[in-house]
């Protein structure tokens, strides 16, 4: 039988929101009686969404201050809560299944008994999360894609929101850990199409945390811009939160794992949800029709045509310019998109963004 701290953990996940929120089903209690033994379920149950102190959250139960820190210190090492260090020392906070804990668990890219149990059930939730939900409709874009800026052809206007390398240059502190979605799939023993798994990036603050406590290892600005260009070379795709003042993190995605493309892939036109404001231009003359970028464009948006140069659809091209980094003519450029809008400045402001279109 359930236990009772469970069935709360249930309550207080559905309330946390994001993708994959808490869903009475059965493969949801398997789950986290998996993840978290029932102490840390107790300890989840009260950790408020906001940075909270110790003492705050000891207050919310019945055990020592010594006990509530050893039990969230154990969470936030396994990537169950998140913690920031402040001047007033560490505060805890609860986190969603999406973006958090699913992410969290496999940082680190170890491949245990229990880590392969944990992408299994994760799976399976979501399989089982998605048949009983149906087909999730995206009304306003969440992430953006970056594009390849050296793709962008010269005299198109270029923000500096457009360049991943604004985000390397900002900060002092960068971190890299394994992408969650190609981790999982590995562990799951599936087929990673030559991708590579340690490439997902974090700044600042939270780059700290996921390196000192979640097994993610700090890079240099140099091996930082590599990472980068090896992702650009393999056709993986920049994607961040859509927003153009706050990003934390980069992640490099791929069509076949990645939880964002396989949802906006299976909106109508996958295109208006997740683009980057440009799209390709292919010149006639350099071009021999040699299909790379069609192989290559991960929303399957090209065809050949009938010039034997080939067309975009715009519904479906996201604006990438995976397309332009694999053609070996420089056949293919990137121009602005017209009319495509600034993104929210700061999370703030996206969250009143999303409001406004649900
Ligand atoms: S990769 Fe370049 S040369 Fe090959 S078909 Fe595409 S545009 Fe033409
Ligand atoms: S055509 Fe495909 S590869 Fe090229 S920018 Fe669009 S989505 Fe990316």
């Amino acid at each position: 039988m359930t236990q009772t701290v469970y069935r709360e953990l249930l309550e207080v996940m559905k309330s946390r929101g994001g993708p994959y929120a808490g869903l009475d089903i059965p493969e949801f209690f398997v789950l986290v009686e998996e993840l978290f033994d029932p102490e840390e379920a107790e300890i989840n149950n009260v950790l408020p969404r906001k940075p909270a102190s110790v003492e705050e959250i000891v207050a919310k139960t019945g055990r020592s201050p010594e006990e509530v820190s050893k039990i969230l210190e154990r969470m936030a090492s396994r990537g169950l809560c998140g913690v920031s260090k402040t001047t007033a020392g560490l505060l805890y906070r609860g986190l969603p299944f999406m973006p958090g804990i699913f992410e969290f668990m496999f940082i680190g890219g170890g491949e245990t008994e229990r880590e392969m149990t944990i992408a299994r059930l994760i799976h399976t939730y979501k399989k089982a999360y998605s048949e009983d939900r149906g087909i999730e409709k995206i009304a306003y874009p969440v992430t953006r894609v970056i594009p390849v800026a050296r793709t962008i052809k010269a005299g198109n206007t270029i923000h500096t929101y457009d360049q991943v390398m604004t985000y390397i240059d900002k900060y002092d502190f960068i971190g890299v850990g394994a992408c969650y979605c190609r981790q999982a799939a590995k562990l799951r023993g599936e087929e990673l199409h030559g991708m590579p798994v340690g490439v997902c990036m974090w700044f600042g603050e939270i780059a700290e945390n996921l390196t000192e406590r979640l097994g993610g290892r700090r890079v240099t600005r140099e091996e930082a811009r590599e990472i980068m260009s090896r992702c650009e070379e393999a056709g993986l795709i920049h994607m961040s939160r859509n927003t153009t003042d706050e990003i934390d993190f980069m992640c490099n995605c791929d069509r076949w794992h990645c939880e964002v493309v396989g949802k906006v892939l299976k909106q109508p036109r996958p295109g208006l949800v997740f683009n980057s404001g440009f799209e390709p231009s292919f010149d006639a003359e350099r071009c021999v029709a040699c299909e790379t970028c069609i192989e290559r464009c991960p929303p399957e948006a090209l065809t050949m045509g009938e010039a034997n140069v080939p067309v975009v659809n715009t519904d479906r091209c996201f604006g990438c310019g995976v397309c332009a980094t694999g053609c070996p003519e420089g056949a293919i450029a990137m121009e602005n998109k017209p009319g495509f809008p600034i993104p929210p400045r700061t999370v703030k402001e996206l969250a009143n963004a999303l409001k406004g279109s649900s």
